[in-house]
């Protein structure tokens, strides 16, 4: 393939500063399907934890994450995200600072979303939420592909779309989606597959036994790069149920929260590993709108980031005027690890703005670059 010279200079910069770096760095990719950047930011929504019409016990719900000020509702709802990520990571999208993050396909439903986090292409085609092999490449693929990544790849998903998205079937990386079985190599994964079993099946799983699965996995054969994509936030979100909704983002922050603590006590991950946390796409603004996307709803394509890990700055609640796109997640990993992808569309590799510490373990030159792909 023949590449213009500026991006041939381009990548070997980023690639040469970054792989100054001693061992190769690995990463968790997270996704929280459809949950909005408002609950994020400000906790349970006042009107809406109110309201009859999605919440069955409204005094109960409200015990447990109504407050005075958003921060108290944020830390209610999320404690892992704002005591933790807010204080050694860094949070984008709260757009009441003008921080923004977007997705740019045009749809706002989960298969275009994941495809352009995944893939860095914000594909024009229509292939919408159906078992569909991805034609584009993706950054697990892509580093699969790279020596140090090799056969070290993994994805777990409560939705059981993600091995056509990933495309499972062309690349090889295991994807247990659903309720598909895992391989049983103790009594654990057997107990999992029995529950699993047992279970009346639909398109998602519960996000705890996804959890379990990607937990016991990790545990076992250490992959060096996991994708889990947790999935009933949207599920309870378009039955409007905005309690259930809640309770499920809630209990997301407290698996996130178990496996960074996991991570941090296993020598493998301790200090070498970065979380990137997303979603697929935004939802309505309004009351009346909440717990509908598509791309006639406004707000389904205002989405958000959280990342945590060796070198990114402690800025957490990124308060400054920006703009992020999901499409720039892709390079944006490949860069953390030292490396560059290319999405289809992207003859340069856009990295969403994340501050680097020029004196931890990402090298000076790499924060400058990264700062400078950044466009600030
Ligand atoms: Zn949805």
């Amino acid at each position: 393939m023949k590449q213009p010279l500026t991006v041939l200079l381009l990548s070997f910069c980023l690639v040469s500063a970054l792989c100054a770096q001693e061992k190769p760095k690995n990463i968790f990719i997270i996704t929280i399907d459809g949950f909005r950047w408002q609950e994020l930011f400000n906790g349970a929504d006042p009107e809406l934890v109110n309201n009859t019409a999605f919440v069955n016990d409204t005094a109960l719900l409200k015990e447990l994450y109504d407050d005075s000020t958003a921060e108290l509702r944020r830390q209610k709802l999320l404690p892992f995200f704002w005591s933790v990520i807010a204080r050694k990571g860094q949070l984008t999208g709260n757009r009441a600072y003008g921080n923004r993050v977007n997705v740019s396909n045009f749809y706002k439903i989960s298969y275009p979303g994941y495809n352009e986090l995944l893939t860095g292409y914000a594909d024009p085609r229509p292939v919408l939420n159906t078992p569909t092999p991805n034609r584009n490449t993706n950054i697990l693929e892509y580093l699969n592909k790279e020596e140090e990544y090799t056969g070290k790849v993994v994805a777990f998903s409560s939705w059981n779309i993600f091995p056509y998205i990933i495309n499972e079937k062309r690349n090889g990386i295991p994807v247990n989606s659903g309720y598909e079985a895992i391989e049983e190599s103790d009594s654990t994964d057997r107990y999992i597959n029995q529950v699993q079993g047992n279970i009346d099946e639909s398109h998602c799983r519960y996000d705890r036994l996804t959890y379990l699965a990607a937990k016991e996995y990790i545990q076992k054969h250490h992959p060096k790069v996991a994708m889990i994509g947790f999935g009933e936030t949207d599920e309870y979100a378009h039955q409007r149920k905005y309690d259930m909704y809640l309770q499920h983002a809630n209990a997301i922050d407290r698996m996130i929260a178990e496996l960074w603590y996991m991570i941090q006590t296993d020598p493998f991950y301790r200090n070498n590993t970065y979380l990137y946390i997303t979603t697929d796409h935004g939802r309505g603004k309004k009351p009346t709108s909440w717990y509908a996307h598509n791309l006639f709803v406004k707000g389904s394509g205002e989405t958000w980031q959280a990342i945590l890990g060796p070198g990114i700055a402690a800025l957490g609640e990124i308060k400054i005027q920006q703009q992020a796109y999901q499409k720039q997640i892709a390079g944006t990993i490949a860069a953390l690890l030292g490396k560059s992808f290319r999405g289809s569309d992207n003859p340069v590799i856009p990295v969403t703005a994340i501050q680097t510490n020029a004196h931890e373990t990402v090298t000076a030159e790499s924060a400058k670059i990264i700062r400078s792909f950044a466009g600030r």
